[in-house]
């Protein structure tokens, strides 16, 4: 058998829960979290920001060979891009779009790659995305595919940016999910999609504790059977 990497991988669309369920699980198994959307927000924010355009070639290729990215010094200073912590401004609404905007170029998905690797083969970790469980550890022990429908996933968004003071409607944050959705899903480098070893998990309806739970149990059965 090939060696497993002792990474849990949760991937899923926008307002699965994925951010939440992922950082809790992680602290409950004593396993290190590492959030990869905060990397693509941070990387959208920095570029956009700097005034490169969002497409291949010589521009952003210096851009980002000059970047100096650091990611999870601890919770305050997660991404750091240039100097300049982005941890809180990488969760503004707008942020979503540059995000997603530019996760569909390869070149920064390779560069992000690198580090996602670096960091997830360090300790045991919990590394949530897109494309965890299908192409940046095709190979971590616990694959999860977690999931839920539109509207309850548009509602928890909206929570969650009520909670920082957001003015959006619910219809705005439903159109901007569906947006998303679409663009991870149908972008040609490392679409959003279940990987085939993975555990389908549609939490709509599923209280977060129950959901954690149910992941616990998964995860240490898996980890066992395995003898890690
Ligand atoms: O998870 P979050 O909503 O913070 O991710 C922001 C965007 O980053 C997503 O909509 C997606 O386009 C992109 N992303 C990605 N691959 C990942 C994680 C995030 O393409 N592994």
């Amino acid at each position: 058998m090939t060696k497993m990497t002792k990474l849990v991988a949760i991937d899923g669309p926008s307002g699965s829960g994925k951010s939440t369920v992922a950082q809790l699980l992680a602290q409950s198994l004593g396993y290190m979290y590492i959030d990869t959307g905060a990397m693509y927000r941070a990387i959208g924010f920095s570029v956009d920001q700097q005034g490169v355009a969002f497409e291949e070639g010589e521009a952003l290729k210096k851009c980002l060979a000059s970047m100096k990215f650091e990611y999870g010094k601890d919770s305050d200073h997660l991404v750091i891009v240039n100097g300049e912590n982005l941890t809180e401004k990488i969760r503004e609404h707008h942020v979503s779009k540059l995000a997603s905007d530019i996760s569909k170029l390869p070149i920064v998905r390779d560069f992000l790659f690198a580090t996602q690797r670096s960091l997830g083969e360090q300790n045991f970790s919990v590394m949530e995305g897109r494309d965890i469980g299908t192409v940046v550890f095709p190979d971590s022990f616990m694959k999860v595919f977690l999931t839920a429908t539109l509207e309850e996933r548009a509602n928890r968004r909206l929570l969650q940016l009520k909670r920082n003071g957001t003015t959006h409607s619910y219809e705005e944050i439903l159109e901007d999910v569906k947006q998303r959705d679409y663009n991870d899903t149908n972008r040609e480098i490392a679409p959003l999609k279940q990987a085939d070893d993975a555990t389908l998990f549609d939490t709509t309806g599923v209280p977060q504790e129950e959901v954690i739970e149910r992941l616990k149990t998964l995860v240490n059965e898996r980890a066992s059977s395995l003898g890690m």
